[in-house]
Formats: C-alpha cells, structure tokens, sequence
C-alpha cells in the first residue's frame, strides 16, 4: 500500500497514521460518565500579532503557522491605545502607524479570517485595546464584525462586547495599574469569563510565580494586581494562557496555549466552552489536564456542600516534577510521582523528546538559520503521538515547520532553527513522541539537512541514556534524542478530598509543573 500523508487537519478522516498526530484528541474522562457529556480537548490561540499591526510577519503566515498545529486560534491585531503617552523622539508613532496598518487592513483580516476556518480549524476575529489606566483587553467575536469600536474609556468596550456577543479577555494583567495592568474596579465576569495567567510577557498567577515580567518595558509584577488576589477578593474568572507572539506565530513553544473542553470544533463550541470556563492555562508543553470537583469539570459553580472530593487526571509530556493542588490561594496537597517507583517497562509505552537545534553563537556573528529535514522511524514498534515543540524564532518569512505522519512508524518533519532571535535563548525546536514498542525495538533517526547522517537507538539503550549527536564540527548544530520518560512519569490520576463547612465560598484549581519547566493551571472550581 502506498503511504499516505497525514497532516494534522487531516485526522479526523480516520487514516491508519491519523492516529499519530492526534496526540491533541484527547477526551473528557473525569466529569461525565455518559458519552453525551463528555468534551473534546482543543488547543488555541487567542492572542498574537504580526504586521497587520506594529509587530512582524504577514496575517497570510499567521493562519499558516496556526493551522500547522493548533485546532484554533483568533488574530488580535494591535488596534488602539487611546491614552497612550506621547514618547521622546516621537517613538510612539511606532505604535501610531501600526493602528493605522491595522485599521486600514480590517475589510481585508475580516475576510482573511473568515476563509480559514474549514471543519477542522476554527479562526476568530478580534482586536487589541490597549489602555494605560484600564489595562489591555482582547476583544473576540463569534461571527463577523464589521466595525472597528476603539473607545476611550472601558465600561462603553465592555457593553461594545455585550451587545455583540463578545469575548473581552484582559491580559498581562500583573502590571502596575496605570502601566497597562488590569483596573479590576471595572471586571465583568460575564464579559471576560477567562483571564489570561500566562503569555509571553511572563505568568501572572502572584507575584510569587514562575516566569517574572521581565521581557516588556511595563515594569515587572504588581502583587496586588496578580489573579490570585482578585479572586480571593471573591472574583470569579477561568484561566487561560495566549502568546501574545509579536512575530507571527500563533501558539509558539512557551509563550502561552490555552487547552478548551469543548464538546466540539466550531466557534458555537469553543464560545460556549469558555464562557463555562472548562479552560486552562499551559506554558508550551501541551498538558493534558482534567480536573473535577464532585463531578463538575474545571470553571463549575458548585453548590455549598461539605465534601468534595477532587478528581485530576493529567497527561504531561515530560516527566510530572509536581501536581498541586490549591484552595483559595494556598496549596493544601501535593504529589510528587518521583515518590513512588517508576520504571520504564518495554514491552510498553514511552514519551520520547527529539529535540534539534543549538548551533553558533549569535554574539559571535556566527548566527545563522539551520533548515532541518529528517525522518524517525520505529522498527517493531509505533508512534502513537507526535506533538510539536515549534517556537517562534527565528522569525522567518517564507520558511515552515511541518510535522507529517506517513504511517505509525514512519514521521517526517521539516523545519529550522537558529541561536538568532530564538525565544528566551533556547536555540532549539522538539518532538515529543509517544512510542509503543519493546526493548529491542530501534527509532531511527534520519537527517537528510543539514546533512546527511543516521543515528540508530534500541529502546531498551534510550532508558538509560539518551543519544547527542552532532552535525559536523564545533560549532555546528546538534540533535538529542532524549532518555524515555514512562508512563508513571508522565501520566498520573489522583483523588483529593478536603472536608470543610464555611460560609465563604472556596475555590480550587490544580497547577502543574514538569521536570523541564512547562507549567499548566487549571480554571477553578468554585464551591458555595
Ligand atoms: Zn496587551
Ligand atoms: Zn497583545
């Protein structure tokens, strides 16, 4: 039989290798017990930016780059910023022009926008609305909008947003008030049903969080105005992460993807999926995290009871460091999965992380764009999953990354990078696969650029070490096929269950950490 190509919008059509590559499919297991009520995880973006505006890259490449490998995303182009500070030397016309861009291309996004979307991709519309004293919003609408509405003061966005059905989405909210972070005097829970934690501005979970503030010229973390004090001021808010990419790369590696429960891919689903907060937050690792308070999925109002008994269940894709679990703002349980014992068992499943990259050093002058094209291959055995790790740089036009299935043991992936303007100074890209396979099973690793090699690893070697291979001398790129990490590493499933009467309401959510530094946060519960 010939091999046939899978891309990731092509799932769906139930192809032998399709199953590859929907690593994202995953469903609801914790929150209803009948198939009717159970949600489909979705991955997005709904805050990026490119030319169309005063960031870089072409609209044309966003929708490219998003449907490589997100389910959804929405463009939210740099609109206005009506008390914007006049800046030395005129730099704010930076910003000037860019609305200006963005105003003038808005027939154009509209229609751009609408012919992405197809049965298995779903693009929104929206806008940035900045705003010194009321913080920075973004404005996403279910269907078409055909005007611009760029007020100067909050409350007339906020109804603007009602009256349209739309989403208003504060983010970076941690900044100082006044320096763009949220006035959260004017919250509206029914307009801004999520928050987002994290982005690539850093995570504004408390002060106390990973990832400061530290990449933007607002100043760095304001304590008060962080999420965890709102909402113990009794606010009530789902979490979600967006990249706010200003390179034109929707969903890039480590700046933020929000996971939806949905019960289906279109705009009526996600729209009703957030507003119901069954949303979560991850830094770039696509964790799957499901999280249920009595039986109610993450965002539920539960009604005032005693007992309540938390169920999560998480599939992480790198070994799990740490699960907790929070109440009202402090954590009250923890796991550690390091605790018990855990082996990789062949003949079994395993998660394994290509990562390519490295390469000469930027300061140097050396820096350069290395394009990669290689393919993995599994003898006696199969690739069940293969989830992309693409960052946004080196920001570059015309190139691509693309991972294709050609069956379940055959993966081609094309794609580039360099030390020049990579994201936090990470040189590198990655594919974490889960495999199937037994210890004399081999992954075959082989490049064809930047140059020819093939690097050859039994599954049962790749449990104790990994395997760094170069592409040439000092400074050329490199390549590691990373140690397996199994199943108990990865994946856990846990029961909570806290006892307390109070008047107060409680809220709950679960944050996890893996061993390399991806995080996910879960909306809350609310009980009372
Ligand atoms: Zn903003
Ligand atoms: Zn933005």
């Amino acid at each position: 039989m010939e091999p046939i190509e899978v891309t990731r919008r092509g799932f769906v059509g139930g192809a032998l290798a399709a199953a590859v590559l929907s690593g994202t499919r995953q469903q609801s297991q914790l929150a209803a017990s009948q198939d009717a009520g159970r949600f489909n995880l979705y991955w997005g973006d709904l805050h990026n930016h490119n030319a169309v505006g005063y960031a870089t890259g072409t609209l044309e490449r966003s929708i490219d780059v998003a449907r490589e490998h997100l389910d959804f995303f929405a463009f939210t182009g740099h609109a206005s910023w009506h008390d914007m500070p006049k800046m030395p030397g005129d730099r704010h016309m930076k910003w000037v022009n860019g609305f200006a861009v963005h105003s003038n291309h808005w027939p154009k996004t509209r229609r751009m926008i609408h012919e992405a979307n197809t049965d298995e991709f779903v693009a929104l519309l929206g806008y940035e609305w900045h705003s010194s004293i009321f913080g920075d919003y973004c404005m996403i609408f279910p269907e078409d909008q055909p005007e611009l509405f760029l007020p100067d003061h909050v409350e007339k966005l906020l109804d603007f947003a009602d009256a349209h059905g739309c989403l208003a989405i504060p983010h970076h909210v941690g900044y100082k008030r006044g320096w763009r972070g949220a006035n959260f005097d004017h919250f509206r829970a029914s307009t801004s049903p999520v928050v987002e934690v994290f982005s690539e501005h850093g995570c504004t979970e408390s002060d106390r969080a990973p990832f400061p503030m530290i990449r933007h010229s607002n100043g760095g973390r304001s304590a008060a105005n962080t999420i965890v004090p709102q909402l113990q001021q009794g606010m009530r808010f789902g979490f979600l992460a967006s990249s706010d990419n200003h390179r034109g790369f929707p969903g890039a590696y480590g700046e933020g993807v929000v996971g939806v429960w949905a019960k289906d891919l279109s705009r009526a689903s996600l729209f009703e999926a957030i507003r119901s907060r069954r949303t979560y937050a991850a830094t770039g690792d696509r964790i799957v995290l499901e999280v249920a308070l009595n039986g109610q999925p993450m965002g539920s109002d539960v009604a005032k009871t005693s007992d309540r008994e938390i169920d999560i269940r998480v599939e992480a894709q790198d070994s799990i460091a740490m699960i907790e679990l929070i109440r009202n703002g402090h954590v009250i349980e923890r796991h550690f999965p390091e605790d018990h014992a855990s082996v990789v068992k062949l003949p079994g499943r395993a998660k394994c992380r290509v990562q390519y990259g490295w390469g000469p050093w930027a300061a140097l002058d050396l820096g350069r764009t290395c394009r990669w094209d290689l393919s993995l291959r599994l003898d006696k055995g199969r690739f069940l999953q293969a989830i992309p790790c693409f960052q946004s740089g080196p920001y570059e036009e015309e190139m691509r990354d693309r991972l294709r299935a050609f069956s379940q043991r055959e993966l081609q992936l094309q794609s580039f990078t360099s030390r020049v303007q990579c994201y936090a100074e990470d040189p590198t890209k990655a594919v974490v696969c889960e495999i199937e396979g037994d210890p004399d099973s081999v992954l075959t690793l082989q490049l064809r650029q930047p140059v020819e090699q093939t690097v050859e690893a039994r599954l049962a070697d790749l449990v104790e070490d990994n395997v760094v291979t170069f592409t040439g001398v000092f400074t050329s790129e490199s390549c590691i096929v990373n140690r397996l990490v199994g199943p108990t590493e990865y994946a856990a499933k846990l029961r909570w269950t806290d006892q307390r009467s109070s008047d107060e309401a409680d809220w709950y959510y679960v944050r996890v950490t893996q061993h390399n530094g991806q995080l996910a946060w879960s909306s809350p519960i609310w009980v009372g």
